[in-house]
């Protein structure tokens, strides 16, 4: 407590008015004391003298005055108020006040008396070997006719009378310096105070920021250094609070940045541990941020070669770039990794930046660095190569065979055929036949094209589900008869209508319809159905057919897949790819089920309209 302000005032103030008291009353004491014991001395001196001229007869005239020296002495003692001694030339006490003079000693070597013997006038302050006290002395020696010393007269006076009034006047005047000290003190007390007050305030608010609260300022109630020092102090909050925002301002850009980037960003420190980790990092190495903050790089990322280049980048202090494939998660991925200096991992979210400041250095002493990886997920451009690198070996594929068998029937009817109208037909029926296909391959490719680049707007209208299904069967009734099938089309009432492109939707039906008529022997049943979920409707259409092997099913709606059993049949591979394209154009889903042998379902769903969807208005008041 005694460290605080107020006290470091207090004290020595407190101290210094004591020592200058306890020094005024020392001083004033003794002035007072000397001035009182020389009063004392010239009061002896005087009385005295006039004792002396009262006894001189005694002396010097041997006359009896009619009393005895005794008497005398004590007369004059009263008189005084003194003690009074008379003393003979030799030193013989003749007369006492305040004692048996005749068992007095020998005066004579008394120091008042060998004073008043040698000068004329003695004077001495000590112990009275007669009363026991002590006591101030004046001795006057008296003169006969003949200028020789008759005899001595001594005043007395006991010293401890002036002490006592000494004292008194010393005790006056240290209760007046307590009083005054005290006063001082309280005094002290009240401006320590008031100096230490706005301090503790600035210390209280100083603790508050250092705290986190930077709003915390103080009121300024004086224009001296104090008042100066709190302006001060509540500008450096103001800047401080400013700084704070704009870091944190720029720190929440980064992170937003980081958030919504893309590509994953990770950054590990010189123990080689994650300490920063985003989102779609994260997502890539399948981890969240929580699981991955603090562990090692290895352990996060789970991948050898990516771990590699790391450790790459740790011992050759250099970015290291390179492709990496994570083959059980079908990932191809461009890993970027860059050793980070100290300014730039500050910057980005160091939280634990070492005490030294070349970190640098630092890392390099441990053989480890912090580093920036970055992640960028190819894999959606890699599919694409492939796909086109597919399409265009398929595509040439496909042309190949139509191709073929142009070049052999033309070759025939160069060389043979010409001479033969019969068979010259039959080759032209085939050539025909096969420039149809063509065509028709041509068209779907075009169709595709189309739809993909959103070249194909849909017109969009409440259609009832019957106007989409009856027309495309009906189209279709022809070909079933001829391959001895039954088509059933089975609608429940009350279906809601669908928002759709109707011809679109209906080349879709056709699509798969077709689709299970080519695959269905003869005696199997095709049926369309549908049913309302979800806010969508839900067309079917199962066959019995020959079905489509597992393996086979995740890729039927790619573009040319066919299955083994369908490379013989005319199709181009391409009918699914179109219905997919055109069921997603409308906001739906397209689907397959199916058991080898035992026949296929393909499905597909519509967003119901949206005045149906609130009126719960039927199939059949739909307008087409
Ligand atoms: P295609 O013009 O060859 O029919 P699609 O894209 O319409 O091309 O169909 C792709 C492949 O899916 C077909 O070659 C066939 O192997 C298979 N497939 C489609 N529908 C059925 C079905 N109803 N039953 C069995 N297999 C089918």
């Amino acid at each position: 407590m005694f460290k605080s302000i107020r006290w470091r005032i207090v004290i020595p103030y407190v101290v210094l008015i004591l020592t200058a008291m306890g020094a005024l009353s020392f001083y004033l004491t003794r002035v007072v004391r000397n001035s009182t014991l020389e009063d004392v001395q010239t009061n002896l001196v005087t009385s005295a003298r006039a004792v002396r001229e009262g006894v001189r007869p005694v002396f010097t005239t041997g006359e009896e005055a009619g009393v005895s020296p005794d008497a005398l002495a004590d007369r004059w003692a009263d008189l005084l108020g003194r003690r009074v001694t008379l003393i003979s030339a030799e030193g013989v006490v003749l007369g006492e006040s305040h004692a048996e003079s005749v068992l007095m000693a020998n005066h004579l070597r008394r120091p008042e008396v060998q004073e008043a013997l040698v000068t004329g006038s003695g004077y001495a302050t000590r112990q009275s070997e007669t009363l026991g006290i002590e006591m101030a002395y004046a001795a006057l020696p008296i003169m006969d006719a003949a200028g020789e010393v008759a005899g001595y007269v001594r005043v007395a006076v006991p010293i401890g009378e002036v002490a006592a009034e000494i004292n008194q006047l010393r005790n006056t005047i240290l209760t007046a310096a307590l009083l005054t000290s005290l006063v001082a003190g309280l005094l002290a007390v009240v401006i320590a105070e008031r100096t230490a007050g706005p301090v503790r305030r600035l210390t209280a608010v100083a603790r508050r920021m250092a705290e986190g609260d930077l709003d915390a300022r103080l009121y300024v109630t004086s224009n001296d250094e104090v008042g100066t020092l709190t302006r001060a102090f509540n500008h450096m909050g103001e800047q401080l609070r400013e700084k704070v925002d704009t870091l944190a301002e720029e720190r929440g850009r980064l992170a937003s940045v980081l958030e919504l980037m893309a590509d994953g960003v990770l950054i590990t420190d010189d123990a080689g541990r994650v300490q920063l980790i985003n989102p779609a990092a994260a997502d890539l190495l399948e981890t969240t941020e929580g699981d991955a903050l603090g562990q090692s790089f290895a352990q996060v990322v789970r991948h050898h070669q990516l771990i590699e280049v790391w450790q790459r980048c740790q011992e050759a202090g250099q970015e290291q770039a390179e492709t990496v494939e994570i083959g059980q998660r079908d990932l191809f991925l461009q890993v970027i990794i860059t050793p980070l200096h100290d300014g730039q991992r500050s910057s980005l979210g160091d939280g634990q930046r070492s005490s030294q400041r070349d970190g640098q250095r630092s890392s390099q002493r441990d053989g480890q660095r912090s580093s920036l990886v970055i992640l960028q997920n190819l894999t959606p451009i890699r599919r694409l190569q492939t796909v086109r690198r597919d399409f265009i070996s398929n595509i040439s594929h496909e042309l190949r065979t139509p191709l073929a068998s142009l070049k052999a029937v033309v070759e025939t009817l160069r060389d043979v055929a010409l001479d033969d109208p019969e068979a010259a037909r039959r080759f032209l029926d085939r050539a025909d036949h096969e420039v149809d296909a063509l065509t028709q391959m041509v068209q779907e490719l075009l169709e595709l094209s189309r739809i993909e680049s959103g070249k194909a707007p849909l017109r969009l209208s409440p259609t009832s589900v019957a106007d989409i299904v009856l027309p495309a069967a009906e189209r279709l009734q022809p070909q079933i008869e001829r391959n001895e099938l039954e088509l059933i089309v089975d609608l429940p009432s009350g279906l809601p209508r669908v928002l759709v492109d109707a011809a679109r939707v209906q080349q879709v039906v056709t699509n798969l319809v077709h689709n299970a008529i080519k695959f269905t022997p003869a005696g199997g049943r095709i049926t369309v159905s549908a049913k309302e979920e979800e806010g969508m409707v839900v067309v079917r259409v199962r066959d019995t057919g020959v079905g489509i092997p597992a393996t086979d099913l995740p890729r039927i709606f790619e573009r040319f897949y066919k299955t083994d059993r369908a490379r013989s049949s005319g199709g181009t591979g391409l009918g699914l790819a179109i219905a997919r394209h055109l069921v997603q154009a409308h906001g739906g889903e397209i689907w397959a089920k199916s058991k080898e042998g035992k026949g296929s379902s393909f499905y597909f769903s519509l967003p119901v309209a949206e005045q149906d969807a609130e009126t719960g208005e039927g199939a059949g008041s739909a307008g087409g």
